[in-house]
């Protein structure tokens, strides 16, 4: 089988990461931004006209990491654009692929840190422990011996209302995605191209 790359896709990778969430029903795929209004037109402008039944997620596996890629069939030219972005595996995305069923909410997240000032008390650090487990006059580091966080660090996603439904999800190895033209097209634009 031979497959020519369609260099006609733009590829979009201006977000920071995706989030898995349980949230209503099904578990949520969150692709994530730090700047709301950007989410918000990139929904209403592309993922507003996506088909829920036409929406593809591929979760190409390389190792530690995974290409994330996201698309769908649009009438709309402006909205045919591709989600295409290389990241490292967690235990969130681990749940996901045991858990997912065959479905899953698509939503955005906007994403923003958060200190010692803007957070309660039981906020957690990615140390692991509260604030109110830092010291707030010494540069917040963490008064847990045994822990060499120095200072508090973390972070809050809010989920935008808007959510489509995906049903065609697929968890591909890297070294296997000749059968499927969306991951075999990310790869070979993103991976292959640049790697020469
Ligand atoms: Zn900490
Ligand atoms: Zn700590």
């Amino acid at each position: 089988m031979t497959m020519s790359p369609q260099p006609s896709i733009p590829w979009f990778d201006e977000f920071i990461g995706v989030a898995y969430r349980y949230f209503d029903l099904r578990m949520n795929v969150v692709p994530l931004f730090t700047d709301q209004n950007e989410s918000l037109s990139l929904w209403r402008d592309v993922i507003h006209w996506w088909p829920d039944p036409s929406i593809k997620i591929r979760f190409v596996e390389a190792g530690d990491n995974y290409w994330f890629i996201l698309n769908s069939d649009s009438q709309k030219p402006d909205a045919a654009i591709s989600m295409c972005k290389l990241l490292t595996k967690s235990e969130h995305y681990e749940r996901f692929k045991r858990g997912h069923g065959g479905e899953a909410y698509l939503r955005f997240g906007v994403y923003s840190k958060k200190t010692m000032e803007n957070s309660k008390k039981d906020t957690l650090c990615d140390c692991g422990h509260e604030a109110a487990d830092h010291d707030e006059n010494d540069d917040d580091v963490c008064l847990y011996n045994t822990c060499d966080c120095k200072k508090f660090a973390s972070f809050q996603v809010n989920l935008l209302k808007r959510k489509k439904t995906i049903t065609d999800i697929k968890f591909l190895d890297e070294e296997n995605i000749t059968d499927d033209a969306l991951a075999w097209n990310c790869l070979n634009t993103n991976k292959y191209s640049k790697a020469g």
